[in-house]
């Protein structure tokens, strides 16, 4: 069996090196139980990250194990957990092109790629507030409520929620992709949408092949 600190740090690894998050930006966790997580270090290169310097705490910010400051951010992550029992993973990131999105105030569009039919359906677009605090966190309740699972935080990143690592990790990565060739195609002239008929057939047959 994997060990879920190595399955952390490994994805956290895979996300820095991929370019989806930069210098110490980003923090990611993973729930061992209902009340505890295993989180990333606050400041941390994530390309470093080493199982030691992961850390240990419960949803009431009680460090159980570990010798680093945990993520400023964790109270987003708390947050989650708590309203979202179908969560088990989180992550937050700066991945370029989704936080231009961020920026501009533009939205991603929807049916473009079958991927991003799948991914956006299920996104939102969080105003802006001071990252790290009860305020950042909180704005994240009713979309969690209405069953959100991918939050365009502006101008600032992106937060990512999924049942487990490597399905938020994909999450993740799927996400800069649609941005990515979204803002390329645009360079190219023109970009075609898949017809909402076709998007609505698409999701019925993904729903069915479940
Ligand atoms: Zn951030």
């Amino acid at each position: 069996m994997v060990n879920i600190i190595e399955e952390l740090v490994e994805y956290s690894k895979l996300a820095w090196d991929r370019g989806l998050t930069e210098s110490t930006g980003g923090n990611m966790s993973v729930r061992i139980d209902k009340n505890t997580i295993y989180i990333t270090p606050h400041s941390s290169i994530k390309h470093f990250l080493t199982p030691k310097d992961i850390i240990k705490i419960t949803l009431d910010d009680k460090v159980i194990e570990g010798v680093g400051k945990p993520s400023s951010e964790r109270k987003m992550h708390f947050l989650i957990y708590k309203e979202r029992p179908d969560v088990n993973c989180v992550f937050h990131a700066h991945p370029t092109y989704a936080t231009a999105f961020a920026v501009s105030g533009k939205k991603i569009p929807f049916n473009m790629l079958p991927e991003a039919i799948l991914l956006l359906k299920k996104i939102s677009y969080l105003p802006y507030r001071m990252a790290g605090t009860q305020e950042f966190a909180d704005v994240f309740k009713p979309e969690l409520k209405a069953g959100k699972d991918v939050f365009i935080l502006q101008n600032h990143g992106v937060t990512v929620i999924g049942e487990n690592i490597k399905k938020t990790y994909e999450k993740l990565e799927t996400l800069e992709f649609v941005a990515k060739v979204f803002v390329e195609a645009n360079k190219l002239g023109d970009v075609h949408e898949i017809p909402q008929k076709e998007v609505y057939e698409y999701v019925e047959k993904i729903s069915e092949d479940k």
